[in-house]
This record gives C-alpha cells, sequence and structure tokens, in this order.
C-alpha cells in the first residue's frame, strides 16, 4: 500500500545523458527536455551559472573567469561535481523540487556508453543520487536505442544497433534481451569529426575556426560518401600568419576527405562487430538490416558508405536523435519489476 502511494506521488524518470545532448523523458509525458550537456562555472570559485543551452552559447566566447565545461565529454564521467549539477539542473526544470520529497523522489533511468566501468557506473548513479534522485537505474545505451527504435529485443533473433554521438560511436548486436557483440569507438562520435574538419583548416589553409564553426561546416556541407549534390560554404576563422579574422569558401568534397578517417573508424566497428557474429545471427542481421541512430547518424552518405563496406541493408532510424531517450521511456514500464528484482536476495 505504502508503496504504491510512493509511486503515486513520484515520478518516474528517463534520462539520456548524451556526452553532447542530455534528453529527459517523463512517465505519460514523454521527451519533456533536450539541452546540451554543458555547464558554465566561475573559474575560480566553481559556481554554477548556466546548464545547457544557455552554457552552450557561452562555449568559446566565454571570458577566462567563466568555463564552459562538457561534463560527459569521451562518453564518461569527466567532472563528477558537474555532471550531478547538471541532472539536478534537468530534474529541477522537470519536475519542481515541491513536488517531491524525501518520501517520493523520482525514480530514474539513465542511459550510459556500453564501454564504462564499474567505478563510472556508480559515479553516475551517485550523481543522480545526490541531485535528489530515489532508485536509479542504469541501461546500455545501445539498448535504449534499440528499444527505442523498435528492434524487437527480446526475440530470440539478432538485431542490430549503431549509435553515434558527440563523444562516442557504440555497435552493438542484441539478441534474446541481452547484448550478445559490442564495440565502443571513442574516437569516431561527431566530436572526432568537428575536430578533423578543424585541423584540416588549420593545415590547408592556415585558418584556425571554432568549435562550433567546425561543427556547423559538418552539418550543411559534410558527407561520408558521394550524394550526388556537392555543395560550398564561406566560413570565417583567425588566420594564423596574419592574427587577423579572415574568411575563404570551402568545397564539400574536400569536407568529405577531411572526414574520411574518422568515418573509417566508424566502418571499422561496424565490420569487427560483425566478425564476431555467429552465423545464425549473421543472417537474421542480413535480413532485417542496421539501423543507425544519434545525431551524428544524420551525416550525409553515412548509411551509404556502411552498406558499401557491409554488403548489408542500413536504415537511419527517423528520429535519431531521440531515440535512447524513447528507450529508456520504454523501460519506465517494467520499472515495478526491476525495483522488485533489484531488491530480491
Ligand atoms: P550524444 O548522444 O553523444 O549526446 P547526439 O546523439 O545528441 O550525441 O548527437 C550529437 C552529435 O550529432 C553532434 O556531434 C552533432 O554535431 C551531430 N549532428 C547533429 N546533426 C548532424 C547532422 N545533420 N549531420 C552530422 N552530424 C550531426
Ligand atoms: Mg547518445
Amino acid at each position: 500500500m505504502l508503496g504504491k502511494l510512493k509511486s503515486f506521488f513520484s515520478t518516474d524518470i528517463g534520462i539520456d545523458l548524451g556526452t553532447a545532448n542530455s534528453l529527459v523523458f517523463v512517465k505519460d509525458r514523454g521527451i519533456v527536455l533536450r539541452e546540451p550537456s554543458v555547464v558554465a562555472i566561475q573559474a575560480d570559485s566553481k559556481r554554477v551559472l548556466a546548464v545547457g543551452e544557455e552554457a552552450r552559447r557561452m562555449i568559446g566566447r566565454t571570458p577566462g573567469s567563466i568555463l564552459a565545461i562538457r561534463p560527459m565529454k569521451s562518453g564518461v564521467i569527466a567532472d563528477f561535481d558537474i555532471t550531478e549539477a547538471m541532472i539536478k539542473s534537468f530534474l529541477d526544470k522537470v519536475c519542481p523540487r515541491r513536488f517531491y520529497s524525501k518520501y517520493a523522489k523520482p525514480r530514474l533511468v539513465i542511459a550510459v556508453p556500453s564501454g564504462i566501468t564499474e567505478v563510472e557506473k556508480r559515479a553516475v548513479q551517485d550523481a543522480a543520487q545526490h541531485a535528489g534522485a530515489g532508485e536509479v537505474f542504469l541501461i546500455d545505451e545501445p539498448m535504449a536505442a534499440a528499444i527505442g527504435v523498435g528492434l524487437p529485443v527480446a526475440e530470440p533473433s539478432g538485431s542490430m544497433i549503431v549509435d553515434i554521438g558527440g563523444g562516442t560511436c557504440e555497435v552493438a548486436i542484441i539478441s534474446l534481451g541481452n547484448i550478445v557483440h559490442s564495440y565502443s569507438q571513442r574516437q569516431a562520435g561527431g566530436d572526432a569529426m568537428d575536430d578533423a574538419i578543424a585541423s584540416y583548416i588549420k593545415r590547408v589553409y592556415n585558418l584556425l575556426i571554432g568549435e562550433r564553426t567546425a561543427e556547423s561546416i559538418k552539418v550543411q556541407v559534410g558527407s561520408a560518401y558521394p550524394t550526388g549534390e556537392e555543395s560550398t560554404m564561406e566560413i570565417k576563422g583567425r588566420d594564423i600568419v596574419a592574427g587577423l579574422p579572415k574568411s575563404l569558401t570551402i568545397t564539400s568534397e574536400e569536407i568529405r576527405g577531411a572526414l574520411k578517417d574518422t568515418v573509417a573508424l566508424i566502418v571499422d566497428a561496424v565490420r569487427q562487430t560483425l566478425d564476431r557474429c555467429e552465423p545464425e545471427l549473421s543472417s537474421d542481421l542480413f535480413d532485417r538490416g542496421i539501423v543507425l541512430s544519434g545525431g551524428s547518424a544524420q551525416l550525409r552518405g553515412l548509411d551509404k558508405l556502411i552498406a558499401e563496406h557491409t554488403r548489408m541493408p542500413v536504415v537511419v532510424a527517423d528520429d535519431p536523435l531521440s531515440a535512447v531517450a524513447e528507450g529508456t521511456g520504454n523501460v519506465l514500464n517494467e520499472l515495478d519489476v526491476l525495483s522488485q528484482n533489484k531488491r530480491a536476495p
């Protein structure tokens, strides 16, 4: 009875704690928050000034006294206190503190990269609990993504998901509700693509560009495979030699060249995972195809490139940015069962 009352007053929440973007799913309401995973702090006092979009606008533009930090940058908790502040801010936004007390703390399902260690998992759990959560359940990101895109994960047949976010590329083959094979590549996410573009522009044009400019070049003219529609873009940066602002025009062909090595790592991660796959599972995968999710799955022609190198059908999820959060939301419906299992000896 008390348990029922508690669950009536508390909220069940799913969080995709991404390296680039965090999404929050509230049970019976769906995805209610999407914010960049960025926290701005005062450098000396470490006081939190802003979280999310507001903090993101400060990246690269902050005076020395303010730091804009991405606490999850390479797929792990790089800074515990800042991660805690970020989770707290998101929880406050979706369920104001007055709605929960000591007895009705929200239960959380948090998606974490599959490659993280037990210590890192503990850190995510602790950060969430310090931020005001009650029970905290962790789910592997690729499993959440697979559930989110509607793959039949519980069936005794293989499904393959490739989730490419900002900091990581996660490949997983799932069958009977378990991850059978997985591969987490931290050098092949969207951040690595941005770095590759920035270093190309620096090497070829002696031009320094910021993180956000590199990202917008990728989104506007970047590709992994020729799509038949080439384009150009005018960019601005600082000339290394003269030290002055300068603008120039780049082409989609040269950016494809700059992205080649990073994209090859994604293809390699997929191929290595397929190589380890049992023949029976391989044939299921061939029938069902590979599903791509995560923001970087939207890189033009990435699906074609992977299809060419694996000779398998490849599709990009309908809403690649929401897959993991939708998956955590789906798991919220199983929480009472999970909760009982956890308490069982
Ligand atoms: P994470 O799960 O790590 O938070 P997301 O799934 O939110 O990451 O994806 C964020 C990444 O997707 C960023 O690196 C961003 O630049 C990239 N991205 C977003 N839109 C596009 C696009 N149209 N083309 C290529 N990359 C994109
Ligand atoms: Mg993600």
